[in-house]
């Protein structure tokens, strides 16, 4: 097996160029940097894209979850069902309203909430249901967003790794009560930081707005356009969540490339998918039966092999390769939360890894990788 010219393979690469870069300094250049135009524009863009009636950027997904929770009045004495197969971020939401996280366990093959995990931990306080669609694999929001409405419970859609995945040959978080979605650079498309809700409830994009930009009853963009001075008054406690124009200048070049990135991704994952085809005991994600992945994290489970001494193999190599998805329940911050045993879940943090994939990654590299994997393996 010979190493790909000497250097080291990364994980993700951000698909950023001269384009965004261009963009970025037309921003600066305007003289309006902070939320303005560009970030009305992206929002529009980015929500007809997701197939949702309303956009409302936000500084980061965390901080969409957090408003998404606070408009659906989620609070203290309330749970929220979420899996532990996530981010941190997705749990803490939850804490940040005061509410307390309950983790439900995921199906083994999509890493994701399905009703009967969520049935096994619901209880009458269950206010709300936090989906994720994990690394990129859409969970099956219409089966998700049925039984929720029948338990009544509101199903919020972390969406931070979902640009591009559909449910049903829709875009995934497409009709969503509310959807969470990420642009840091650990994703398919990103502005550096940054994050937006989509819903297709106006009074919900209306309250939103204004918990983003300290509550205030007329945006800052506004008061600068009108011709006469627009006082402005503070409804409620808001928060300062807004986005930059020079973030938004990025996110709409990065939002036109969207498509053929997801391609690109779905066309490096089936080759993964040939090349792992001999490797025994080695099972890669794979788009589940409703929808399909934009293989954000295109991970691996081993059924024999170790995953720590397979990653170890890995990093020798020069291949950048992760663990698998964290579980918060074995987190300091959450010891002890788990009220039921999460089977799947620590599977799948326990033995699963993500290789590389961006979209310049080459075939050699693409064998370079599954060759030391196989090495690993055997
Ligand atoms: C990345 C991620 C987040 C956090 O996104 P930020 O924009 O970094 O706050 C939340 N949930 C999931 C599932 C993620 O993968």
């Amino acid at each position: 097996m010979t190493a790909v010219a000497g250097r080291s393979i990364p994980v993700i690469v951000p698909a950023l160029g001269e384009e965004e870069a261009q963009a970025a300094a037309a921003a600066v250049r305007s003289g309006w940097v902070a939320q303005g135009p560009r970030v009305a524009e992206f929002e529009r863009a980015f929500a007809a894209d997701a197939g949702a009636g309303h956009g409302v950027a936000v500084t980061s997904c965390t901080t969409a979850l957090h408003l998404a929770l606070v408009v659906l009045g989620v609070g203290p004495g309330d749970e929220v069902v979420v899996p532990s197969l996530s981010f941190i971020a997705t749990a803490n939401a939850v804490r940040y309203v005061g509410a307390t996280p309950v983790f439900a366990d995921v199906d083994l093959l999509s890493g994701n909430l399905t009703p009967e995990t969520i049935d096994v931990v619901r209880t009458r306080r269950t206010k709300a249901v936090i989906a994720v669609h994990q690394g990129g694999v859409p969970a099956d929001v219409d089966a998700l967003r049925a039984v929720c409405a029948g338990w009544g419970m509101a199903l919020v859609e972390d969406a931070a790794c979902a640009a591009g995945s559909t449910v049903r040959g829709r875009p995934a978080s497409a009709g969503a009560l509310l959807a969470a979605w990420s642009f840091h650079p650990r994703k398919v498309i990103t502005t550096g930081e940054g994050g937006m809700v989509t819903t297709d409830d106006p009074d919900f994009a209306t309250r939103l707005r204004r918990l983003r930009e300290h509550g205030m009853s007329v945006s800052a963009a506004e008061r600068h356009a009108s011709a006469q001075p627009v006082l402005e008054s503070y409804l409620e406690t808001g928060f300062n969540y807004r986005m930059t124009d020079i973030q938004a200048a990025v996110g709409l070049v990065q939002l036109r490339k969207l498509a053929a990135l997801v391609a690109r991704r779905r066309e490096l994952a089936a080759n993964y998918h040939r090349l792992l085809a001999d490797l025994p005991g080695v099972h890669p994600v794979r788009d589940p039966s409703y929808g399909t992945s934009n293989f954000q994290s295109f991970w691996v489970l081993l059924e024999r092999a170790n995953r720590d001494e397979a990653l170890a193999a890995l990093a020798s190599a020069r291949i950048s390769a992760r663990r698998g998805i964290m579980a918060a329940h074995l987190e300091p911050a959450y010891r002890g939360v788990a009220s039921t045993r999460l089977p799947n879940t620590e599977r799948l943090t326990r033995d699963s890894l993500i290789l590389p994939l961006y979209h310049d990654m080459t075939d050699s590299e693409q064998e370079y990788v599954v060759d030391v994997l196989r090495a690993a393996c055997a």
